[in-house]
């Protein structure tokens, strides 16, 4: 694309990331996403004077999971401020938010591949509410505006400028997104909004100590847009600088539809936002025992499952990789892998059919219908020879609905093997007698006839011989050591 060398490029990324707790972080309202508009409020996330916000603490215990899983220093005193802005989806005229106290700092995640990986520094995570969600319907004059969204806990998780391309972005979202899923905190579901991401971009000439001036840009939908995005607002800085311009600092809005970058507004300096502790809430302490609770009962991340897969399992490196992106794949994968006791077994179908599968449907493994011990047993029928493995793909498909037993479902498409040699040695009885001259030819060395013969005798069988019961019979039947 359009980055070229003459340029470095400088990008933070802000996530925020809607916190997966029963309720809201300051009331008591079910922060369900889907809900008829305007149902799930109350008085405090309305913001009526004379109420008093209370701290849901399931929503720190969720922010200090995710700290710690980003290599975060726990903060031991930690306090919400008010943020102040007017907008028509914040109907308090301020968002809690934190300033200069956060949850978690100076942590780090790493990107990459283990052979090339890179450290990308987290500046802080901390706590918020979300605002409300105005709708604009396309050729009506008003506005509305659905409050349910309004004090839904929120994760903001500000990067370091340590990310240097689009790519890098991309990558480190996937990142953020597969952790903060494993630690169950997060849906991370970008078109229902649960998971946002705005961008910090700058450029500067390789070797330049000092930043250049950062333009914000907000508005992207998918990982893919934000790659997108930040490829066009790289573009046109280096235009803007190329041709003599100067960047100046705004907030631009991606335009997904023409691929555009659009100007919003100038951005505001945390100055303009008067943020002041915030009265209505106490600052709250963690202490070390608290946190130490939390680590202990952390989930196995995925760069560790990873390690441990590739040794307990014997694994490679890209096929651990793929079976630990998200945590429900690799805990299918362990609770079949127990049952089989065939690890390799276990991951080919998992990366072959069961995957094919979740693609074509665009479902997760959650949604999967077809339980281990099933998938299991239709192994198990394939391994002992009751049916070849391309039937096996056919079985499987039609368990995807038919949730009868797998032998049923066997019996059910005729696909059983002949696995019992005398029946079989009937069958290649009957072809060597129909060709003669070919049973001949092969009797004295022509050892390439052989494929010809076992062809026949599955055509003969309709496909449900045992291909190695056929190869055995055929040879003894002509006296042939094999
Ligand atoms: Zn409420």
């Amino acid at each position: 694309m359009t980055d070229n060398k003459k340029w470095e490029v400088v990008i933070g990324l802000e996530v925020h990331a809607q916190l997966s707790t029963e309720t809201k972080i300051f009331c008591g309202c079910k922060s369900e996403y889907g809900a008829p508009a305007n149902s799930r409020i109350c008085p405090v996330c309305m913001g009526m004077p004379g109420v008093l916000p209370v701290l849901n603490r399931q929503s720190v215990e969720y922010g200090i999971k995710a700290g710690l899983a980003m290599n975060c220093e726990i903060a031991s005193y930690s306090r919400f401020a008010r943020k102040n802005y007017f907008y028509p989806d914040s109907p308090k005229g301020y968002q809690i938010s934190q300033f200069e106290e956060p949850l978690c700092e100076n942590g780090f995640i790493n990107i990459g591949t283990d052979s090339n990986s890179k450290k990308i520094g987290i500046t802080r995570i901390h706590l918020e509410e979300d605002a409300g969600k105005s709708m604009h319907e396309p050729n009506r004059p008003e506005s509305k505006v659905d409050l349910n969204r309004a004090g839904v806990p929120l994760l903001e998780i500000v990067s370091e400028p340590d990310l240097r391309s689009p790519e890098e972005s991309y990558e480190y979202l996937v990142k953020l997104k597969q952790l903060l899923r494993y630690l169950g905190i997060s849906d991370c579901n970008m078109e229902e909004g649960s998971l946002r991401c705005d961008a910090n971009i700058s450029i500067r000439k390789p070797g330049d100590k000092k930043f250049g001036t950062k333009t914000e840009l907000k508005n992207m939908n998918s990982f893919r847009g934000v790659e997108k995005a930040l490829h066009a607002e790289i573009k046109r800085q280096i235009e803007t600088l190329e041709s003599g311009g100067t960047i100046v600092q705004v907030t631009n809005l991606w335009d997904e539809s023409s691929g555009e970058i659009k100007q919003m507004r100038a951005k505001e300096g945390s100055d303009d936002y008067r943020y002041f502790p915030e009265p209505d809430l106490v600052p709250f302490t963690i202490d070390q025992k608290q946190i130490n609770g939390i680590k202990e009962n952390l989930p196995e991340l995925p760069e560790k499952k990873m390690d441990r897969f590739v040794s307990e399992y014997k694994l490679k490196d890209e096929h651990a990789l793929v079976l630990t992106a998200s945590r429900g794949v690799a805990e299918y994968f362990e609770e079949l892998t127990t049952i089989t006791e065939d690890p390799k077994n276990s991951a080919n179908w998992i990366m072959g059919n069961v995957s094919r599968v979740l693609n074509d449907a665009g479902i997760s493994i959650d949604e999967f219908t077809v339980a281990p011990a099933r998938l299991a047993e239709l192994m198990k029928n394939v391994s002992d020879g009751s049916i070849s493995i391309s039937a096996a793909r056919t079985v499987f498909d039609e368990m995807l609905t038919d949730e009868s037993p797998v032998g049923s479902v066997i019996e059910k498409l005729g696909l059983k093997q002949m696995s019992d040699s005398s029946e079989i040695d009937k069958i290649v009885q009957e072809v060597i007698d129909s060709n003669p001259d070919e049973a001949e030819r092969y009797k004295s060395g022509e050892a390439k006839l052989k494929g010809w013969f076992v062809g026949q005798i599955m055509k003969a069988s309709h496909g449900k011989a045992n291909p190695q019961i056929a190869n055995e019979s055929l040879d003894r039947l002509l006296n042939i050591d094999s």
